[in-house]
């Protein structure tokens, strides 16, 4: 075990390590840090040789990878090889899937996206969403934790190819804000991934300790912070003490619907109805013109970060027709204004909560892409009567860096960092009236066990129904069922004799267990809630790991056809340059136009050819006939 050192540079001085150094590591057992993003992933690891995170790049030399899935004829493609084909394939290429998790099909949140998506979403017999692709000439119907594993197993071989060994445990990163069913189907992704998921942290709690490890050079002893963590898809706001290590959570608040897409939304309705105004017609059925428009404006929306205006071209967006247009900052911002102050009151609500007043915040911490935007860091600014808000820490890469020191933490790699994390959600069972009865009130610390009293409502009552929920309202109706269970066989009793205590465990991953005890009878039962609505049954978990070794040993075959491909065509154009370099001496000219012809028969095989049809070992084949042929015409002149 080491003390964790601060040799953080500007990026938390992440260096591009040396083969040596990757070899160095080989013998290591390595736990990675995965930001598990609605828009974009990364992957973080601690090198103990030189007691320092690194953000590990992915294959196309990015610190960041798409969280996009894509389903074609031929493959299947996660990452940037996803969002590049996205526009030609829209109804196939799959984002948001954090958006989905652990939700149910008739949430209105749910409903409300899904008409923007271009990608196809149903409902299974549970209510559970299932997203609809075509892969190989086929429909698939996919979970969303089904996606989410496939981002999680490109997270782990982006960290393996660049540590050079297999890696099998992680911390996985969550919205502070996620509840119960969202973090138990985060926690499910990881096993259809073959991960062990040894802890999910929530993301402002991991961008804290890398801001405190960033920050510790300063040498503050004490610190209360305020983290701002505005991302794709999720807005959490969390409040922390730092103090000798220990990084307790004072109270957090969020919105798991709140973020930069929500922003692109705004804008997309903007200019469809712009467009429709324009040109009266309607693209708003098209999925492949929504899917193009909604690139450029999230692409408008980084430039107006840093410019007043910016143009949108967009060639044949819809029926032939292009749209060009403009959008000015400020327009931008009243697009959105509701949305930045709702940030804000959730910002007040949390320091409510920590019971602390904004004057006793020493640091305001920006995480998340879109705290770019400068109206939000202005409102947040003015919220804290000017104060300078801290951006030092990278705001797309923090939390992956937490989440990789915990990794570290839990390994013993790092000692003398604690982190003490909160609830954010209430926890209760509904009583008589439909009243929320809180067991756990939010922003207790975690792990926790408490215990409540409950009784019957009527006399000889033999069964006693208790209904889970989560959230804030005094009335269950505004609150989210968790699940249901039933305690039976209860000795007939009158009214209120019978005592029933019940027991909420919170784990250190802010997940749930319920047990109840017959107090008169002394008969314990374990409850699990079976019915958590949105939750993925066992026999479901089972057959995903079986179709995600399916997808990998898939993507494994064309990845073999590809380079079996690459060397015949390779070894067309060797063999063509060698005809040209003997040109004019001893090849005659018999053999160039034997050469030639055999290498142009295989180019206009190659272009006839579908890549998904042909086994590998045809193009061996192929490279027997040429090669033979080749040696045969080189021998003679030797
Ligand atoms: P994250 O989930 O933290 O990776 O944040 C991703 C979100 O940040 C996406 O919605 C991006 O569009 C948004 N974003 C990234 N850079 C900027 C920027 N310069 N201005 C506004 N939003 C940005």
């Amino acid at each position: 075990m080491t003390d964790i050192e601060l040799e953080l540079g500007s990026k938390f001085g992440v260096h591009f390590w040396t083969e040596s150094l990757r070899m160095a590591g080989k013998s290591e057992d390595f736990s990675i840090g995965i930001d598990l993003g609605t828009t974009y992933s990364c992957v973080a690891v601690w090198m103990e040789h030189h007691n320092r995170i690194e953000i590990i790049t992915n294959d196309q030399g990015n610190r960041i990878t798409p969280s996009c899935v894509a389903f074609s004829d031929s493959e299947h493609l996660v990452g940037d090889a996803a969002k590049n084909q996205e526009a030609l394939n829209a109804t196939n290429s799959i984002f948001d899937a954090k958006r989905l998790i652990g939700r149910t099909f008739s949430d209105t949140s749910v409903q409300r996206d899904m008409r923007l998506w271009p990608f196809k979403v149903i409902a299974d017999a549970n209510d559970k969403p299932m997203i609809v692709v075509e892969y190989k000439g086929e429909e698939k119907k996919l979970a969303a934790e089904e996606i989410s594993s496939m981002i999680l197993v490109k997270m782990r071989e982006i960290a393996e190819a660049f540590l050079g060994s297999a890696v099998r445990n992680a911390v996985v990163t969550v919205p502070a804000y996620f509840n119960d069913s969202q973090r138990q189907a985060t926690k499910d992704a990881g096993v259809i991934a073959g991960l062990n998921v040894m802890r999910v942290i929530n993301e402002p709690t991991a961008a804290a300790l890398a801001y405190g490890l960033h920050h510790k050079a300063a040498t503050v002893s004490e610190e209360n912070i305020l983290i701002f963590d505005l991302g794709g898809g999720t807005f959490d706001v969390s409040v922390l003490n730092i103090k000798e290590g220990i990084f307790e959570v004072k109270a957090t608040a969020g919105h798991t619907h709140l973020g930069g897409e929500d922003f692109d939304n705004r804008m997309v309705d903007h200019f469809v109805k712009e467009f429709r105004k324009k040109h009266k017609k309607d693209i708003s059925g098209n999925p492949k013109a929504l899917r193009r428009l909604r690139t450029a404006c999230e692409r408008a929306k980084r430039n107006l970060s840093a410019r007043s205006e910016t143009d949108i071209v967009i060639d044949c967006l819809f029926d032939g027709t292009d749209f060009r247009t403009a959008i000015t900052r400020a327009r931008f911002e009243e697009l959105n204004i509701d949305l930045f102050r709702k940030c804000l009151e959730l910002v007040e609500r949390c320091l409510k909560d920590a019971k602390m007043n904004k004057s006793s915040i020493d640091r305001v911490v920006v995480v998340g892409g879109s705290t770019r935007i400068p109206k939000v860091q202005q409102l947040l600014q003015d919220l804290f009567n000017g104060k300078e808000l801290y951006k030092r820490i990278n705001q797309d890469e923090a939390v992956a860096y937490g989440a990789a020191v915990q990794a570290a933490i839990l390994d013993e790699k790092v000692r003398n960092l604690t982190l003490l994390d909160v609830a954010p959600l209430s926890l209760g069972v509904e009583v008589v009236g439909g009243i929320m009865s809180v067991v756990i009130p939010r922003n207790t610390r975690i792990p926790t066990r408490m215990e409540k009293q409950f009784t019957t409502s009527y006399d000889n009552q033999v069964t006693v129904k208790f209904d889970v929920y989560e959230g804030e309202g005094t009335q269950i109706e505004d609150n989210n069922c968790l699940g249901k269970f039933e305690l039976r066989g209860i000795p007939p009793a009158p009214m209120e004799v019978p005592q029933f205590n019940v027991c909420f465990e919170i784990d250190r991953n802010g997940i749930l267990n319920v047990s109840a005890e017959d107090k008169r009878t002394g008969q314990k039962s374990a409850i699990t809630i079976t019915n958590n609505r949105g939750r993925l049954p066992k026999e479901d978990i089972k057959r995903m790991v079986e179709s995600a070794e399916m997808y990998k040993a898939e993507d494994e075959k064309h990845m073999r056809k590809i380079e079996a491909k690459n060397a015949l065509q390779n070894y067309v154009y060797k063999m063509r340059e060698t005809a040209k370099e003997k040109n004019g001496s001893k090849l005659s000219k018999a053999d160039q136009k034997k050469i030639e012809n055999a290498a142009d028969g295989i180019d206009q095989w190659l272009d006839k050819i579908q890549l998904a049809q042909v086994f590998e070992y045809q193009f061996e084949d192929k490279m027997y006939e040429l090669k033979t042929l080749h040696t045969s015409i080189l021998t003679k002149i030797n």
